[in-house]
């Protein structure tokens, strides 16, 4: 069994708040929002982070995206959001499953902390 929690989470063998899956990628609830609205979309195959991407993960990676906007329209929150994508530790990337964070239902300030 993978020690990657995300890929536990997009394998159904941990627990998660699911709204979206398909062949490509899951997006569920983060277990620590930050946000009214916080939610993450990962891609099913596991890739570390975004300085691990390569060229066959464009098609999934835009994905992403188009999932980000669907989800951000059925709460409600598609007026503005933020999508974050944290690489590196320093950067506040704490899993190491690349993930999208959609943030909404506030206000957000520029830059970030
Ligand atoms: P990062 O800090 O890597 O950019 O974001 C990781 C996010 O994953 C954090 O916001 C954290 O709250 C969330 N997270 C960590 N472990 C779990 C988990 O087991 N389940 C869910 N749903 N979210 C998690
Ligand atoms: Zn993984």
């Amino acid at each position: 069994m993978t020690d990657c929690i995300f890929c536990r989470i997009v394998q159904g063998q941990a627990p998660a708040r699911i709204l979206y899956q398909d062949e490509d990628v899951t997006a569920f609830h983060d277990i620590h929002p930050g946000s009214p609205v916080h939610i993450l979309i990962v891609p099913n195959r596991h890739i570390v982070g975004a300085a691990q991407v390569e060229p066959e993960d464009e098609a999934v990676l835009g994905k992403l995206f188009t999932v980000a906007r669907l989800v951000a329209e059925e709460f409600g929150v598609a007026e503005w959001y933020r999508l974050v994508v944290n690489n590196g530790r320093s950067a506040g990337q704490s899993v190491d499953h690349l993930h999208m964070h959609l943030l909404g239902g506030r206000r957000f300030h520029w830059p970030p902390g």
